[in-house]
């Protein structure tokens, strides 16, 4: 399997958003040799490694990250927690939310994770009592409340981090696994340097898709966000997001988003669509196709409400996410087709926040053969 990443340590070209990851990992050497061996240093890796280490202290692990820990999705998400799947509740599954907020507890994480629900909106079927009231495409009103909330995303990578790291995992930045094959033990090429490992998580995501095996099945994504300037708590009320709940259509155009703190709002809503994953790499979203669609999101939140209208922006950035074909929404949780002894994770159709740490425990605890793989 091979898969060769580029080395942008923090991806600037696509954009910057409002959150810091301020966590630097201690630099250690690659390793010769581990038990387990984790490759991407996002949400889903990163759970794994701390939570591996704090079940089996005895095992060696090392996060492999071709770049900087969150310069994937996780440093750039909404950062809206949501339960269950993108496809809903699935066989066994358990409680998405509940494992999360558990997780960060016993990792001692403090992300500013609020619950206090969140809002579908849409252009019909709206709940007589929705405190949200714009326009685009139509009335755009609640339709639902639905059980989520919200985290920091950097205080999150950071926590993470600081706690596999704490409980003595390795995580190496810059080091990208080019390759995995097998022979008497899995051997990943890690700066032309070889590793060799007992066993592997590969939680890349929408990224190195022929590492994770997921080229065939699935279709990566860049996706574009926008932050406000703050608006003032008035403004905030009569938007109907005082109560800090974050909110998603259910139906098209696409829209969603939440307030961070300070009062600016988050938005988001372009895609862009590319034929192999290697091309996300090369977007910059101040220019082309990724830039039209930034003004286009900027227009509609203007347009949205009179409190918006002349409202500035103060963050752009994107990030990718992976879908499964026909947005069917399952994420992919099981053993790598081609690798013995590694587990492939990821694909989480842009809900991911809550589900990435939730399985990255769930992936520790198969890899140790605690617990079994699902059947989705
Ligand atoms: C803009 C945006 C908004 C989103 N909003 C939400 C939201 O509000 N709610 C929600 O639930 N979900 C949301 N998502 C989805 C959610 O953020 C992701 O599902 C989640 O962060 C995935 O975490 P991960 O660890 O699987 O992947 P990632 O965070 O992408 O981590 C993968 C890591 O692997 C590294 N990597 C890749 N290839 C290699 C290699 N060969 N060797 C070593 N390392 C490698 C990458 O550099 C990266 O750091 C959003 C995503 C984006 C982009």
């Amino acid at each position: 399997m091979s898969s060769p990443v580029q080395s942008d340590a923090r991806r600037s070209h696509w954009g910057e958003p409002p959150w810091k990851i301020d966590f630097r990992p201690s630099r250690h050497p690659i390793p010769e040799r581990v038990d387990v061996a984790i490759v991407g240093g996002g949400f889903g890796g990163l759970a794994a490694a701390a939570w591996l280490r704090r079940i089996a202290p005895h095992k060696s692990v090392a996060v492999f990250e071709a770049q900087s820990i969150g310069s994937g999705s996780s440093g750039r998400t909404g950062g809206m927690v949501l339960a269950e799947t993108a496809a809903g509740d699935l066989p066994g599954l358990g409680d998405v939310l509940a494992g999360f907020s558990s997780t960060l507890r016993e990792l001692d994480i403090e992300c500013d994770l609020q619950l206090p629900g969140a809002f579908e909106i849409g252009r019909s079927g709206h709940l007589p009592n929705s405190p949200i009231a714009w326009q685009d495409s139509g009335d755009l009103r609640a339709t639902a409340e639905v059980p989520g909330g919200t985290i920091n995303p950097g205080r999150l990578v950071s926590g993470l981090a600081r706690a596999a790291d704490r409980f003595g995992a390795f995580i190496i930045e810059n080091a990208p696994v080019n390759e995995i094959r097998h022979a008497d033990s899995l051997r990943l090429r890690v700066r032309e340097r070889e590793v060799r490992a007992s066993r592997a998580l590969i939680a890349t995501n929408a990224l190195s898709l022929e590492l994770n095996g997921l080229a065939k099945r699935t279709e990566p994504k860049l996706t574009l966000v926008v932050a406000t300037t703050p608006l003032k708590p008035a403004d905030l009320e009569v938007l109907g997001l005082a109560s800090g709940r974050p909110f998603y259509t259910v139906d098209l155009p696409y829209l969603w988003g939440r307030v961070f703190h300070t009062n600016r709002v988050i938005f988001g809503g372009g895609i862009i669509e590319v034929n192999n994953w290697r091309d996300l790499e090369s977007i910059d979203i101040s220019n082309g196709r990724a830039a039209e669609l930034i003004a286009k999101i900027e227009r509609r939140v203007r347009g949205l409400h009179p409190a918006l209208r002349s409202i500035g922006f103060s963050h752009r950035w994107g990030g990718p996410v992976l879908f499964g074909h026909n947005w069917e929404g399952k994420p992919v949780f099981e053993a790598h087709p081609s690798l013995p002894n590694a587990i492939t994770l990821g694909a989480y159709s842009g809900h991911g926040v809550a589900l990435s740490v939730y399985l990255g425990r769930w992936a520790a605890e198969a890899a140790l053969g605690r617990k079994a793989l699902p059947s989705w």
